[in-house]
């Protein structure tokens, strides 16, 4: 299988993030990539560096007065008296249904960020668009070959909306790898397996029936993004009936979430998919600083057991996953489950091998 990646990520740095009323670090720290592409290649994965940055994956998706606030934020802010370092909104457009567009890059940074999880720092938009070209590559080989690709994408994605950005991602990467799919495949599924609720993916579809979404997630009543995800949301419009939540209580252990997968692989069976995409998160697990379920490294083997069943063409788009220490591991699981095999077998965090 093909990883595809870039070294363009390395520079872009989340650094301190306001949360509950304090300010921490940033769980998306650029060794994550390090850690997933080196387990990658021990499973036999062959690398491409993606080198060219392109905008039209992005466009597919994102409106073009997002992406240019994306591409020129940072300099706007630099011109403007008492801001800091990174952009960071302290004004938000809540609940106005015609908020108006503001002149000022402070009041656009309230207007396409939904939180301040996401600053943009001086290389946040070449990461971002270099993540876009990583997600469009990958589904572009597949297109080509039909084979299954993983896109190694940092920042990840799927909290980005066609123009808002929020969770610590800005292009949602699964969404532009789907668009892609779609110039082959009239009807194509992705699934989130990712802890949280992948809500810029979801607001992107709401309202088509050509890519079904479905996503398993902990329930956002007490947790990120805590305004969508909710199992009542199933699309609108010719999208009713395409959008489907499967909300999981905190702490969910392997047994849930795995029944929880059967229901989503019985409901992609159904919509008859030409492709998949999955959005592929790590921050279930029960070490993540996520802390949202209490998943074993089995239940991604048995996931990736799953999505293999589906027999379907497929692209691997990475999303969250922050527990450094076992992240490779997780991947190697995952791919074991998928077919792939590797010489070290997989482990959990209490040393028990699978595969
Ligand atoms: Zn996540």
């Amino acid at each position: 299988m093909k990883v595809f990646y870039s070294e363009k990520h390395l520079h872009h740095v989340q650094g301190e993030v306001y949360e509950k009323g304090t300010w921490r670090a940033g769980r998306d720290v650029p060794e994550r990539v390090a850690c997933l592409l080196n387990a990658a290649c021990r499973l036999g994965f062959d690398p491409v560096e993606v080198r060219e940055l392109q905008q039209a994956p992005a466009a597919s998706v994102h409106t073009s007065q997002y992406m240019t606030f994306l591409e020129t934020a940072y300099a706007a802010w630099g011109r403007v008296d008492a801001t800091g370092e990174r952009v960071i909104p302290s004004s938000f457009p809540i609940r106005q249904k015609a908020a108006s567009y503001p002149d000022s890059i402070v009041g656009r940074a309230g207007y396409h960020l939904q939180d301040q999880l996401s600053p943009i720092g001086e290389h946040t938009w070449t990461a971002a668009l270099a993540a876009a070209s990583v997600a469009w590559s990958a589904a572009a080989h597949l297109v080509k070959t039909k084979e299954p690709t993983y896109a190694l994408c940092r920042p990840s994605g799927h909290h980005a909306s066609s123009d808002k950005a929020g969770g610590a991602t800005y292009l949602n990467n699964a969404a532009i790898a789907a668009q892609c799919l779609r110039q082959r495949y009239s009807r194509v599924a992705l699934l989130d397996i990712d802890v949280h609720h992948g809500n810029g993916s979801q607001e992107i579809f709401y309202q088509r029936s050509d890519v079904l979404f479905i996503s398993i997630h902990r329930d956002p009543a007490d947790y990120f993004p805590y305004f969508s995800g909710y199992a009542c949301e199933q699309g609108e419009g010719d999208g009713l009936g395409f959008t489907v939540n499967l909300p999981l209580p905190a702490g969910s252990d392997d047994t849930t979430f795995t029944s929880a997968l059967e229901e989503a692989i019985s409901q992609i069976n159904a919509f008859q998919p030409g492709a998949l995409v999955v959005s592929l998160g790590f921050d279930g697990y029960r070490e993540d600083p996520a802390g949202g379920f209490d998943l074993s490294s089995d239940a991604f083997y048995q996931a990736g057991q799953q999505i293999r069943s589906l027999g379907l063409p497929v692209v691997f788009v990475q999303e969250g996953g922050y527990a450094l220490e076992y992240l490779g591991d997780l991947l190697t699981c995952f791919f074991n489950g998928y077919g792939f095999r590797d010489i070290y077998g997989c482990r959990d965090s209490r040393g028990a091998a699978h595969g």
